[in-house]
């Protein structure tokens, strides 16, 4: 092979997930988009705040051609960085500066960064939390380090630290920690914040190194019923936050976020200097122009919350009425149920049968699980319950 056979392997396939909503749509024009029930992807429904598009507009008539969409600095526009570390501030009782603030094009651009900005040997390890996102892996294998997972704690989602504290040895460079969480719902609680700290603390000292919390963000603002999201660089000094404004604004196609590096992390300045290295080095330089004054003008805005409650509310008492064992969605907008049977992918496969399109928890690391994201049309999940008695009946 001439090519990079890594890369190579990664564009020839597609993700479980992308195979399924390609599937759907072919299905769709079979049978009717109106009788396939997609629950595959998550991709924001709710509408972006009318400040995204008012700021749009208003950035369009006011501002000059290089202002709009010329280069910014490759770290990001001050004044963006600025305004995120006094939303911050305001918000979290935290003391950011502008420049503790990269700027990236979303949470997986900030996670690459990341991952290659502490990786210093190919012995080096991430440990994720099952269930996890599974780009996880693809990101630290590109940056030559290697991830290892932590077992689901399948009653509550939160950590299983028994099994962690197994896991982490000389080697670890950082725990990944995703909440809420895709595709789980969970939301880690302040006790599990604060145990994860008292064991990495331990953890540093005993190895005699820094141990990073990598913290993937996107659904920060995602939760229900007044749950709290504990703000991770409050318990723990080595954590790089990485946030996305994909699904907080429902902006995923425009390709906006950023790492937060706070001063008191371990050789803060040296890791700042690694982040933007490590961004010039991918290409993630200059996020886009027009967001960066976008997310300025924006902070603290999200697109209405309420319409996914509706929806983890409407679709967790219509499963549950069924029969459905389902873990009750804390924020995000995924629901995490129970399979029917041992072999995950051949519930799926079942499902599939009844055009129902839900994605099988092996790939988070999570078998006996599904995860329905209902980041859907409130009549779709309407529609479906029918397709979800047929599947339930017939393992009856
Ligand atoms: N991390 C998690 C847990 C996600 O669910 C996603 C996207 O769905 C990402 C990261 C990537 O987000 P972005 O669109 O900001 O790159």
């Amino acid at each position: 092979m001439i090519y990079n056979k890594q890369a190579y392997e990664l564009g020839s396939k597609r993700s479980a997930i992308r195979e399924l909503f390609e599937y759907g749509k072919q299905r769709a024009t079979i049978v009717g988009a109106e009788n396939v029930y997609d629950f595959s992807l998550g991709n924001p429904t709710v509408p972006a705040p009318d400040c995204v598009d008012e700021t749009i507009r208003r950035l369009t008539e006011e501002l000059d051609c290089i202002k709009l969409h010329g280069y910014t600095s490759a770290q990001g526009d001050a004044e963006t960085r600025a305004a995120i570390a006094d939303f911050l501030n305001k918000t979290h009782g935290t003391h950011f500066e502008a420049n503790d603030f990269y700027i990236t094009m979303g949470a997986a651009a900030s996670l690459s960064i990341a991952f290659h900005a502490l990786t210093t040997s190919q012995e080096d390890e991430f440990i994720a939390i099952a269930p996890y996102f599974p780009e996880y892996k693809v990101f630290v294998e590109a940056a030559g380090a290697s991830l290892k997972v932590v077992p689901a704690d399948t009653e509550n989602f939160q950590i299983d630290f028994d099994a962690l504290e197994e896991m982490v040895n000389a080697n670890t460079k950082g725990i990944i920690i995703n909440s809420p969480n895709n595709p789980s719902g969970a939301v880690y609680s302040r006790e599990t914040i604060e145990k994860l700290a008292e064991l990495l603390y331990k953890k540093e000292v005993e190895y005699e190194h820094p141990i990073f919390i990598i913290a993937d963000e996107p659904y920060r603002e995602i939760v229900y019923d007044g749950v709290e999201v504990p703000f991770v660089t409050k318990y723990y000094a080595n954590t790089l936050v990485c946030y996305s404004y994909s699904k907080s604004l429902s902006l995923p196609g425009e390709r906006i976020g950023y790492i937060l590096v706070p001063q008191e992390a371990y050789e803060s300045r040296a890791l700042y200097a690694a982040v933007a290295g490590a961004g010039r080095s991918l290409g993630y330089v200059c996020a886009p122009s027009m967001m960066q004054k976008v997310i300025t003008l924006c902070q603290g805005e999200t697109g209405d919350i309420e319409l996914y409650k509706k929806n983890r509310d409407l679709l967790y008492d219509g499963l549950t009425k069924i029969g459905y064992k389902c873990f009750k969605p804390q924020g995000a907008f995924y629901m995490f149920v129970k399979a029917l049977e041992e072999d995950t992918n051949a519930f799926c496969e079942r499902a599939k049968a009844e055009d129902l399109l839900i994605v099988s928890g092996e790939g988070f690391g999570c078998p006996g699980f599904v995860r329905i994201s209902y980041c859907v049309d409130e009549d779709m999940i309407k529609r479906s319950f029918g397709a979800f008695e047929k599947l339930y009946k017939s393992y009856q």
